[in-house]
């Protein structure tokens, strides 16, 4: 096979990978990249996508059950509503089909080669690809390692057989009666309500004092009493032992000490990720790490002249968007525009019920450093929009500093608030003062106004409560 040389060879087509190849495309660069499995990574395979696309079917059943159920205010009824999650997941499978299909057409759009195969250094310079035709040998001027994350495994846990990954709870075609998830996080509540709405007796293992630690209890608390709602057995401060030898149950130690079995069908593994730091010749190199992740600068260069990283395997918030934005200011680097990670903020969302997002500062995290800081909430029950969603459950908090109302942080809970995410991160991104989000006209009757009329209340001045 002809050896290949360019510019920038990328290794991972995941968001932070594909989106560094498309943009070195378009401005110009000889770009190729390689990943042994369809373009897209782990978000649009076996993460974000079909996560939401199960989520959202679950939402979509538990509604029809309910209303099943007699006496449904809104006067809607149904009979005998069921679930097929094999055509569930067929569904889900034809989205990750069209959506793999569009990032190969924009890489080839943006004049992209795509190389098959599983990449592994030689050197700084030198990448060798295992194709399904033999060796192909790649020289670039530069190369990002895009490699992302995998899901960790306990060792008393191995994934396989009852014991599962997110990839495989994602790939299941008939709804496990009883499901116990070890790891209360992102994917273990994101995955485990979903479960919970399609009919699954949930029980959560969390082996720290509580759910969703990166959030703070105000926001988390909604989410604990939907969980209560649908039927789910949180466990705080509890250790999954095992599975117990009758191959139905989780031996799990509850903060008492005591010994119980959890009923579990499945067991659902969530307890974080891990970066990609093996299998693509690291030790080939001599890279500085930050723990396990590979260490990068403000530019998201290595210790390596001419070699980036981007996305996961850079280190926390392990996010998509994280790593498109990584990917595209690393193109341009390349490219030879001037660029540096300048961002005032990462959204997170949550995608639970009610969803959770947070962008910028939480309250206690802007007090920090002595800050004195003003802080407005906004509960969804006030809101007109709110109630006739049957979505009352929840609030939009504000959080700036007292001398000159700069926007430090934007919290909120509540059904669909993951949209509200743009107009947060776009008000802190503009450097927005409290004057200015409440000088915005929101449109009525939208459950934004809670934005609105957060930054109102922090400034004394509510209209609606
Ligand atoms: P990845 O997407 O992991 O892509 C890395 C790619 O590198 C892979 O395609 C892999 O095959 C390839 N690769 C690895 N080694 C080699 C090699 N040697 N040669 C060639 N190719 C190689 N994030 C969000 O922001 N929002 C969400 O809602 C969300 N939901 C999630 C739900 C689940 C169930 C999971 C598991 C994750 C979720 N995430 C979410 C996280 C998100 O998927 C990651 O942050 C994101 O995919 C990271 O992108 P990346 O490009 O760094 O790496
Ligand atoms: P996570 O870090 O979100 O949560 C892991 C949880 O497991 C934590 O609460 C931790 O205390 C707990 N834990 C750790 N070891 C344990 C053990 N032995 N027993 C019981 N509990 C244990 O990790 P995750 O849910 O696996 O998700 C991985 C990453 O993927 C996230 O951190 C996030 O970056 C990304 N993700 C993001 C989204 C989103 O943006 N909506 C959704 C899913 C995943």
């Amino acid at each position: 096979m002809k050896d290949i040389s360019c510019k920038l060879l990328v290794i991972g087509a995941g968001p932070g990978g594909y989106v560094a190849a498309i943009r070195a495309g378009q401005l110009g660069v000889d770009t190729v990249i390689v990943d042994f499995q369809k373009p897209g990574g782990t978000c649009l395979n076996v993460g974000c996508i079909p996560s939401k696309a199960l989520i959202h079917a679950a939402e979509e059943y538990e509604k029809v059950v309910h209303m099943a159920q007699a006496g449904h205010p809104l006067g809607v009824s149904v009979a005998s509503p069921a679930l097929d999650l094999a055509k569930t997941i067929a569904w889900k499978d034809g989205i990750v089909g069209r959506l793999n299909s569009g990032v190969a057409g924009l890489l080839k759009k943006a004049g992209v080669k795509i190389v098959v195969g599983r990449a592994a250094f030689r050197n700084g310079k030198t990448v060798a690809v295992e194709t399904e035709t033999g060796e192909q040998i790649i020289r670039a001027e530069n190369v990002v390692i895009a490699t992302g994350s995998a899901p960790v495994e306990l060792p008393f846990l191995p994934f396989g057989g009852a014991v599962l990954s997110s990839t495989q709870a994602l790939a299941l075609k008939a709804v496990p009666e009883t499901l116990a998830v070890v790891g209360g996080g992102y994917i273990g509540l994101e995955l485990g309500t979903a479960f919970a709405k399609m009919g699954a007796k949930v029980t959560v293992v969390e082996a720290t004092s509580r759910v969703l630690p990166l959030y703070d209890p105000e926001l988390v608390r909604p989410v604990l009493k939907r969980l209560g709602e649908l039927g789910v057995t949180v466990m705080t401060d509890a250790k999954a032992k095992g599975l117990h030898g009758s191959g139905d149950a989780l031996l799990v130690e509850t903060a008492a000490g005591e010994s119980v079995r959890v009923p579990a069908e499945k067991v659902l593994v969530t307890v974080g990720r891990r970066p990609v730091t093996d299998g693509w010749g690291r030790e080939e190199l001599a890279l500085d790490m930050d723990g396990a992740f590979v260490r990068i600068d403000a530019q998201c260069r290595t210790s390596m002249r001419g070699i980036y990283a981007i996305g996961d395997v850079t280190g926390e918030p392990m996010l998509a968007h994280r790593a498109m934005a990584q990917g595209e200011m690393v193109a341009e680097i390349i490219a030879g525009h001037k660029r540096a990670w300048d961002k005032a903020c990462i959204p997170a969302v949550c995608f639970t019920d009610p969803e959770i997002v947070s962008v910028g500062l939480s309250p206690d995290e802007a007090k920090k450093g002595g800050r004195e800081i003003v802080t407005g909430q906004f509960p969804f029950a006030a809101n007109g929009r709110a109630m006739t969603r049957m979505a009352e459950d929840g609030f939009v908090r504000v959080v700036a500093r007292a001398d000159n109302h700069l926007v430090l942080g934007i919290q909120a809970v509540g059904a669909g608030v993951s949209e509200l995410s743009t107009a947060f991160g776009l008000a802190i991104e503009m450097g927005a003062r409290l004057e200015d989000i409440a000088g915005v006209i929101h449109a009525h009757p939208t459950m934004g106004e809670g934005f609105q009329e957060a930054a109102l209340r922090t400034l004394g001045h509510a209209l609606h409560i």
